[in-house]
């Protein structure tokens, strides 16, 4: 039986020469292989109250709408800076070369909705973090953030653990 891990491919030198790029487009075009990780993502939260779901663009749109939507509760987009059309709070995180910074609506979270954080792959944790502080400026709780990919040499599940976020991985 395959597992979500067999569905990844790896594209070696993308978008620079030297990156290993984990493609998840072939985890999401697959039927059974979308379903898994969907339904991994979700299994640790069986019984636990979530309010809304939160994603990271991109790839964590099209995890976290599904995720939602099973869960049967809102989704919340947290997008790059200067896409979302309403006002906004925003954060800067640090990237190899520079900064970034993402946005999500103010109104988005209400004070004590507990949210689950969602995207694709985890590296360094800077663009979690970012997320995470948006949701907490919020006074949202953030339940869980749940990745299909750790990457735990580049540090990022340490980085959220020591915040005191709980970090689930489909695979490493
Ligand atoms: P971090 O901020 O260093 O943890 O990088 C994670 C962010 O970069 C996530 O939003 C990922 O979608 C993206 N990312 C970094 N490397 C990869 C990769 O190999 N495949 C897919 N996304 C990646």
């Amino acid at each position: 039986m395959k597992t979500v891990q067999d569905y990844i491919r790896t594209i070696p030198d993308f978008p620079h020469a030297g990156i290993l790029f984990r493609d998840v487009t072939t985890l999401f075009g697959d039927p059974r292989g979308f379903r898994m990780a969907v339904d991994q993502m979700l299994h640790p939260f069986t019984g636990q109250r979530i309010d809304k779901v939160a994603g990271l663009e991109a790839r964590g749109f099209i995890l976290g709408g599904a995720v939602a939507h099973q869960l049967g509760v809102g989704f919340v987009p947290i997008r790059k800076k200067g896409k979302l059309p309403w006002k906004t709070i925003e954060q800067d995180y640090a990237l190899e070369y520079g900064t970034a910074t993402v946005e999500v609506h103010e109104d988005a979270i209400a004070p004590g909705e507990r949210v689950l954080l969602i995207d694709d792959l985890i590296a360094t944790g800077g663009t979690a973090e970012a997320g995470i502080k948006l949701i907490q400026r919020l006074q949202g709780e953030v339940v869980a953030c749940s990745f299909v990919i750790d990457l735990p040499d580049l540090g990022g599940r340490k980085l959220l653990e020591n915040m005191g976020m709980t970090v689930h991985a489909l695979c490493t």
